[in-house]
């Protein structure tokens, strides 16, 4: 309902909103994107409908905004399901792969973690107690995944997706550390 409720703003006129804690003095980060839409929705690139999606793999890769995986992996419109969240952690990917293979037929996983990455600038405890602080929210039960080692997160990220029962054993599945300041790619073996 959200995603129809949004893609029907979406068609008509953008609302860009100045009210609230966001004032003109601070502009929205939502209501750019929003403007930034209306101009790609208004331009000959929008008409140009992709074809149809030949899936080749699935990559889990780390939320951080430095990385553009498009460029950084050559990968065109169509062909990979590409699962971003903080860290580039496993467990937290599992059911989206799980949809990537058994719903798109995806049979190839690779696994990248990062140099210079936010999830080792914080611990469990950092994150339970600023919630605590910010929200009132009691985290204790909650695993933020945060890692020191890059090496060892891949390789305990393998592990977890080797663990699993709801993903494909049968086909290749790899590590890998990207370095933010060289754009390369090197596999760490399980
Ligand atoms: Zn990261």
């Amino acid at each position: 309902m959200l995603a129809a409720a949004v893609s029907w703003r979406m068609e008509r006129e953008p609302k860009v909103t100045t009210q609230g804690p966001h004032s003109s003095s601070h502009p929205s980060f939502v209501d750019d994107i929003l403007r930034a839409n209306a101009r790609f929705a208004a331009s000959e690139a929008a008409r140009e409908l992709p074809g149809q999606a030949s899936y080749r793999g699935a990559i889990v890769l780390c939320m951080d905004a430095r990385i553009d995986p498009i460029r950084v992996l050559g990968l065109p419109p169509g062909t990979a399901h590409i699962i971003r969240n903080a860290g580039g952690r496993m467990a937290e990917a599992l059911r989206s792969i799980a949809i990537s293979q058994q719903v798109m037929g995806t049979r190839e996983v690779a696994l990248v973690h990062h140099t210079d990455c936010g999830m080792a600038t914080f611990t469990n405890d950092d994150l339970r107690r600023r919630l605590h602080e910010e929200l009132g929210a009691d985290a204790t039960g909650s695993d933020f995944l945060a890692f020191s080692g890059l090496e060892e997160s891949v390789r305990e990220d393998l592990g977890v997706y080797r663990a699993s029962a709801i993903v494909r054993q049968d086909i290749p599945v790899r590590g890998f550390i990207y370095d933010i300041s060289t754009g390369r790619l090197r596999e760490v073996f399980a």
